[in-house]
């Protein structure tokens, strides 16, 4: 029987990681179920507490009950659809952002444009092998930059749906710096449409040093403009993406004022806010994580109230996963149901792999092979810890930070694992 507690000075919650249920409690109770946990004799017990036998049996057969597992797992490696194919266009940028893993030495290959021939063979091989695809990502460097790609995609998607030739049609998606709202963008997106996911990092004052252009001057005033005129005339703009620095931090910026300047500047209801990868030299690398913890019981107070999907991505899997009681064995689902294609056409199992030469998968004018992740719960250092069934993560981080991509460094087990309390503690005070 595992059994977490987690306090603060406002709560004490048991929480039971192999159910993934929590429940408030008070302090007696607490030390009654450690004692019931050590076997201790329950005439003891009773007298100790001085509570009825029925008291005792129902508490002992709750905390029981309560946690035999009774988890889902989630499979990431489907035969039938595919979660998501990514295909970088490009591998060009037309800004120089301070943490970009292009010259934090992850994506080193030269730059330049995908041809059409690596962008259909790419289609070609996945609805191939794949019934359906859920969603297709076009990705960069700066996808704009290769409009021609892009319009390709859109096309031949298109094409292939109005003839019958694939059921259902790929939500298609782009991840872009927004630099560019040009009218035969603009047209792209609302022949096929694209859906964006724009990246901006807060307010002028903070974006303008983290998102520079080669120039040396903030991307600010490009990028919002560019985000007014494609309010306009599309309908596109489905996120925007911020990365977390200390910057923000130095500036008193918390993860929660993010989230509220990009609703009530802009208007976007849908935000991620992610904490930079970065190495500890370098002045923008987070020195802690606090604000992440901290902005959670607003975040979930927000979220309860109006039903708004105010977020950094890993917030809503855990809550999803605490509600489905669903969990799955591997630590993210790249190279199982995420495949991510290079402008050569090698297949990787997530664009933060791209380009490391030892987890290529295959290449699409050949073919590829699933990528063998190990089970999560196999992991040593992650077998008794009590995040286990909660936990969430990202090979290419692990990479990043480590070399390998199961290994999660410690501080970031650290910050997980905090995180987990505090969402349950903040989704006990909700229910
Ligand atoms: S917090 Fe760290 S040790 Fe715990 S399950 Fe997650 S990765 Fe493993
Ligand atoms: S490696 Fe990271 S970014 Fe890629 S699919 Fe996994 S969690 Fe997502």
């Amino acid at each position: 029987m595992r059994i977490h507690f987690i306090e603060n000075k406002d709560n004490l919650i048991m929480y039971l990681p192999d159910s993934l249920r929590f429940f408030k409690i008070n302090s007696t109770t607490k030390s009654i179920i450690i004692d019931i946990i050590n076997s201790q004799d329950k005439k003891y017990i009773i007298d100790k507490y001085e509570i009825t036998e029925d008291n005792f049996n129902h508490l002992k057969k709750f905390v029981s009950d309560s946690s035999k597992e009774v988890l889902t797992y989630t499979i990431d490696e489907y035969n039938d659809y595919l979660y998501k194919l990514i295909l970088n266009v490009t591998s060009e940028c037309n800004l120089n952002c301070v943490y970009c893993y292009e010259h934090n030495g992850g994506n080193n290959s030269k730059s330049h444009n995908s041809s059409n021939e690596v962008m259909q063979k790419s289609l070609d091989l996945f609805f191939d092998k794949y019934k359906n695809i859920l969603n297709i990502q076009i990705f960069g460097g700066e996808p704009t930059l290769n409009l021609d790609a892009v319009e390709f995609i859109g096309k031949y998607i298109n094409d292939k749906y109005t003839n019958g030739q694939i059921e259902f049609k790929p939500n298609i998606g782009m991840v872009t710096n927004g630099t560019c709202a040009s009218d035969r963008f603009i047209d792209i997106i609302n022949k096929y449409n694209l859906e964006l996911t724009i990246s901006l990092d807060g307010p002028k004052s903070i974006n303008d040093k983290t998102r520079i252009l080669k120039n040396g001057i903030g991307s600010s005033n490009i990028v919002l403009n560019n985000i007014s005129k494609l309010k306009k005339f599309t309908h596109s703009i489905k996120a925007v993406e911020s990365t977390f620095t200390q910057y923000h931090v130095d500036n008193n910026l918390s993860v929660l004022d993010i989230i509220k300047y990009l609703k009530n500047e802009l208007q976007i209801k849908d935000v991620h806010v992610t904490p930079v990868n970065a190495k500890k030299a370098k002045d923008f690398y987070l020195q802690n994580k606090k604000s992440f913890i901290d902005s959670i019981p607003a975040i979930i107070d927000y979220k309860s109230k109006t039903g708004q999907n105010y977020s950094y991505m890993i917030l809503d899997r855990m809550i999803s996963d605490l509600l489905h009681k669903s969990t799955s064995k591997h630590i993210c689902n790249a190279g199982l149901s995420t495949f991510s294609v290079s402008v050569n056409g090698d297949i990787y199992p997530c664009f933060m792999l791209d380009n490391v030469k030892q987890y290529k998968l295959g290449n699409v004018f050949d073919d590829f092979s699933l990528i063998k992740q190990v089970d999560r719960f196999k992991i040593n250092k992650c077998k008794d810890c009590f995040n286990n069934t909660l936990c969430f993560g990202c090979l290419g981080s692990n990479y990043f930070s480590t070399g390998d991509i199961y290994n999660t460094p410690n501080e970031d087990c650290e910050f997980k694992k905090k995180l987990s309390e505090q969402l349950i503690i903040s989704l006990a005070n909700i229910s």
